[in-house]
Order: C-alpha cells, then sequence, then structure tokens
C-alpha cells in the first residue's frame, strides 16, 4: 500500500522577496493550482523559526513533502536539511527577482514568472519520492568514487594516504580505495587496468580491477 502524503508549501517574503513579489498570490497559486494541503508564509524562512515552523509541521501535522518556494536548492541548505520528507525548492530570488530588471514596468513579468516557478516546484513535489537507495545492490562501503572533472592525482592520494593516519587517531580500520568517475568510466568501455590507471593506487581497488581484467 502506498504511504499516505501530505503536501506543504512554504514561500518566504525575506530577501527583499515580499518587496517584488506579491506573496500572498504566491500562496493562493499553491493552494488551489499546486493543492497543496498546507501553505505558510514566512518573513525569514531560513531563520530558526521558519525551520522550527517547517519541523512542527513535520512532526505534528505529518507533513511528507514538502515545497519550499525562497531561494536557489543550492542555498540554505544545512537549514533545510529535513532527511525525512521528500523536498522541491521554488527559486523565487536567484530565478525571479534577481534576473528581472528593476521597475515597476517589469512587475508583471516578475510575477508571472514566480507564479510559474511556484507551479512547478508544487508539480514537481507530487512526483518525487524520499530516496531509499536501490535495493537490488549491496550496501558494501568499500569503495569512494569522487569528482570526474579535473583529477588531481596528489588530491587522490592523499585521500587513500590519510586513512592510516585516521586509523592511527580513531582506533579505525579504513583501507578504501578511492578511483575517480572517469577511471569507472574508463573500466565500463573496456579499458585495461593500466589504461584505467588502476595500477597506481595507494590502495588498491582489487574488486574493480578483477572487473577491468575481465574485460581483456
Ligand atoms: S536566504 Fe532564502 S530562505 Fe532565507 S530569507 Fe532569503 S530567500 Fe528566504
Amino acid at each position: 500500500m502506498m504511504a499516505e502524503i501530505k503536501t506543504a508549501a512554504y514561500i518566504c517574503s525575506g530577501c527583499g522577496l515580499g518587496d517584488k513579489l506579491d506573496v500572498a498570490q504566491l500562496g493562493k497559486i499553491a493552494q488551489k493550482e499546486g493543492k497543496m494541503a498546507l501553505v505558510r508564509e514566512h518573513d525569514f524562512l531560513c531563520n530558526s523559526a521558519g525551520v522550527q515552523m517547517i519541523r512542527d509541521d513535520i512532526e505534528k501535522e505529518a507533513v511528507t513533502h514538502i515545497c519550499i518556494a525562497a531561494c536557489s536548492r543550492r542555498s540554505k541548505t544545512e537549514a533545510f536539511n529535513f532527511p525525512t520528507v521528500a523536498m522541491t525548492r521554488a527559486n523565487l530570488r536567484e530565478g525571479v527577482v534577481w534576473v528581472v530588471a528593476e521597475g515597476s514596468e517589469h512587475d508583471e513579468v516578475r510575477q508571472e514568472m514566480a507564479d510559474d516557478y511556484v507551479r512547478m516546484g508544487c508539480a514537481e513535489l507530487k512526483k518525487v519520492k524520499l530516496p531509499e537507495g536501490n535495493p537490488n545492490t549491496t550496501h558494501l562501503k568499500n569503495i569512494l568514487v569522487v569528482g570526474g572533472g579535473m583529477s588531481c592525482q596528489l588530491c587522490q592520494a592523499n585521500v587513500e594516504i590519510y586513512q592510516s593516519e585516521i586509523n592511527k587517531k580513531k582506533g579505525t580500520k579504513l583501507a578504501m580505495p578511492v578511483v575517480y568517475y572517469s577511471q569507472l568510466m574508463a573500466v565500463a568501455y573496456g579499458s585495461s587496468l593500466k589504461e584505467a590507471g588502476l595500477d597506481g593506487h595507494v590502495i588498491q581497488p582489487e574488486r574493480l580491477k578483477k572487473i577491468a581484467e575481465r574485460k581483456k
């Protein structure tokens, strides 16, 4: 049986959003068009009172899905950290207020853009699920995969080398090979162990090496 979903939208009027946008209208859109069960406005959503308001709704109102209409999803990620609920972010600050030119002649387009961001945030919210991981994979944490962009061998080696320092200080037994995403891709596309650079690790990625060897 599908778990029951309860949605809520939170609309921030901080960072000048309340001066440039009709926040009450955004609330109505979230309620009527977005079909959010709860809609709340706050003048400083990322402060402790705003975050507590959301937490209270999660705990006491059994909210399971939240749409935060405020700043970009890259902003205030520590404040808006609610691991038990699904979340979307409607980007009213960077996506609307910061990009639409100043002046009352732009009020209409600014508001229309904000309205659409709220519509999209609410629509997306009904489709998102709390990430659960892949039940078809094992949960062995025996390899760390790092960025696929610029590869710095020194950085990679440091992450491996300093595991022994951590072990000394913390009494742990870490011995986790650290590979680049690009190395995984190289193996996936049939490169040899040497071509994928798997022979230069301080901590050997044995399982990955076996896969690379099987491809030859
Ligand atoms: S940083 Fe984001 S959440 Fe905080 S007041 Fe500004 S828009 Fe609102």
